[in-house]
């Protein structure tokens, strides 16, 4: 999919050696999602990282759901994150594996431990074994436990399985080194009880193996080579190797670490999120404005732009922040080339076109997109009563309102030059309407008498249209870096995140248009249909992104 000529980033040109030095006969990766929320833009990065690898040298790469926590997982979580991948443009190699489908034999791998005296059932409870843990400056002291037998050990970790036990009673820890200067080898925990049914593998296990217990492994049994991870798992690795120097696994990953994705004026943690979610702050986990992958794909980001923004943002091991604007570039720059044009009054206000005949309709036509001809051409009705929009009509303007002012021109889009006369206002004072008149032999050619129209401006028919609904996104934080520093993401929400407008009205091509098309609305920014709210009778139109970037200006 990169098939562009930018340099290997540093990961690839480890695999790249690797594969040279024949270190490995071909790569094997894996994308390894925890199925406890939907998918972020932080792992698309992954994703890209993961499959582009694999795609690129000719490797694979698996989908793996790590699923060691039962209360937390869900079966949507799993099903949501297949269509994001695949959405995304990647696909996985053979069947999609799950680390609960590894619970037997992390099992006996545990038995294993323990029969080689390097594990040991612990009664101290959560608390205790915590402070027996020691801190960074203080070294741990060995549990009391630590000195049963191996028979002892063996007996208790088969009750353990038999759900003999409550919840807590005891855990399984490995025989570790609690005077390590890295705290994850101060005997972790390897297995605790959890009487929780298991979305895939139900009622079998009472007894569910820790994150870091099943993560290597997992990667040993799939034949993984290179397991690439974020950087918050490098002080793990000592101990990911020391479980796979410690068992007999048939394959030796070899673990490397990138810096997560971060992107200002968003969070990338799937638990702030679900609070969002949860919180009723948006309307699901796809909400337009959430960073999630199904958010982004609802809202009318393609998969290319997302791509792109990911190739560019780089993978290092420096810790950094991206500009959200870098990716509302890139979308921008995708939809350019490739968003149908049409018009779609936001706000509006009728326009009499006072010399145009009261019978007649012209249809005009114009181009679907102003240098892709395969876009095809639109047809658009032009009689005497028009809609334009409120903010593109001034009863009086100084120089700098290149719109319709009375007694001035403007052109409208793709049609005639118009001058208006007056402003029709209700009791309230409000403007309802404009009269105005057409210049005639101006489609497409200057005025005859050289006085020349300051601006353009789009419209539509008043009776040949399509009402919508169009909704307005703005960023869901009003804070560069909303969780920083252990900040309360809650606390700064952009209250104008949404804006909803009622009453718009589109062009009659909207009306029978595939409801997937992007379009670039002239002069509003690009839009797409809301694949929740949107019905054929009823449009509800997204906006995907503004124009240009106006925050902060
Ligand atoms: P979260 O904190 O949002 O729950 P996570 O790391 O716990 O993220 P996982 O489901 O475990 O989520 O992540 C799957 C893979 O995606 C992991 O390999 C993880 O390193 C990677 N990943 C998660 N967040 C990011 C990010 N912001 N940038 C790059 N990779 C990420
Ligand atoms: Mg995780």
């Amino acid at each position: 999919m990169t098939e562009n000529t930018r340099p290997l980033n540093f990961v690839e040109k480890i695999v790249k050696e690797d594969l040279e030095n024949k270190v490995v006969q071909s790569v094997q990766t894996r994308f390894p999602p925890e199925p406890n929320g939907y998918l972020h833009i932080g792992h698309a990065k992954s994703i890209c990282l993961n499959f582009g690898i694999a795609q690129t040298f000719g490797g694979h790469c698996n989908l793996r759901f790590d699923d060691t926590n039962p209360e937390k997982e869900d079966i949507e979580y799993v099903e949501a994150i297949k269509d994001d991948i695949r959405w995304l443009g990647y696909q996985w190699s053979g069947e999609v594996k799950f680390t609960s489908n590894y619970f037997d034999q992390l099992h006996a791998w545990a038995v294993e431990l323990i029969e080689n005296d390097k594990a040991y059932v612990d009664d101290l409870d959560k608390d205790a074994a915590r402070a027996s843990r020691g801190t960074l400056k203080e070294s741990g002291t060995n549990s009391p436990y630590r000195s049963r037998s191996v028979e002892e050990n063996l007996a208790l970790f088969e009750k353990m399985r038999l759900g003999e036990f409550d919840e807590g009673h005891c855990t399984l820890r490995i025989k570790g080194d609690m005077a390590s200067p890295n705290m994850h080898l101060r005997d972790p925990i390897i297995y605790r009880i959890r009487k929780a049914s298991h979305h895939q593998t139900g009622d079998k296990w009472c007894i569910y193996p820790s994150y870091d217990f099943a993560h290597g492994q997992g990667d040993a049994i799939e034949g993984v080579t290179h397991s690439i991870c974020t950087l918050e798992f490098e002080e793990h690795r000592p101990l990911y190797n020391w479980f796979i120097d410690n068992l007999s696994v048939p394959s030796k990953p070899v673990q490397y670490e990138f810096s997560r994705l971060e992107v200002n004026y968003t969070v990338t943690s799937k638990r702030k999120l679900k609070q969002l979610v949860d919180d009723g702050i948006v309307d699901a986990w796809n909400d337009p404005r959430m960073p999630t992958i199904s958010g982004m794909r609802r809202r009318g980001f393609t998969a290319a732009a997302i791509r792109e923004f990911i190739d560019k943002s780089g993978v290092s091991r420096n810790k950094g922040v991206v500009d959200v604007s870098m990716l509302e570039f890139a979308i921008r720059e995708d939809l350019n080339n490739n968003a149908t044009r049409a018009m779609c009054v936001l706000r509006p206000l009728k326009v009499t076109l006072t010399n145009y005949p009261e019978d007649k309709t012209e249809i005009l036509t114009t181009a679907g997109h102003p240098s892709r001809e395969d876009l095809g051409t639109r047809e658009l009705p032009f009689s005497n009563t028009l809609l334009i929009d409120q903010d593109d009509f001034r009863e009086e303007a100084n120089k700098q309102f290149k719109r319709l002012v009375i007694g001035k021109r403007t052109r409208l889009r793709n049609a005639y030059v118009i001058e208006a006369d007056e402003a029709i206002k209700d009791t309230d004072g409000n403007i309802i309407e404009v009269k105005a008149r057409i210049i005639e032999n101006t489609l497409g050619n200057n005025p005859e008498d050289g006085i020349k129209p300051k601006g353009v401006i789009h419209w539509v028919d008043a009776t040949d249209n399509v009402d919508c609904e169009v909704r307005l996104y703005d960023r869901l934080f009003n804070d560069p870096a909303p969780d920083a520093g252990g900040k309360d993401h809650m606390q700064s929400l952009n209250p104008n995140s949404l804006e909803i407008l009622n009453g718009c009205k589109g062009e009659k091509g909207l009306a029978t248009a595939d409801n997937r098309i992007r379009f670039q609305f002239e002069r509003e920014g690009y839009f797409v249909q809301d694949s929740r709210y949107s019905k054929p009778d009823a449009l509800v139109y997204n906006r995907v992104i503004s124009l240009r970037d106006t925050w902060g200006k």
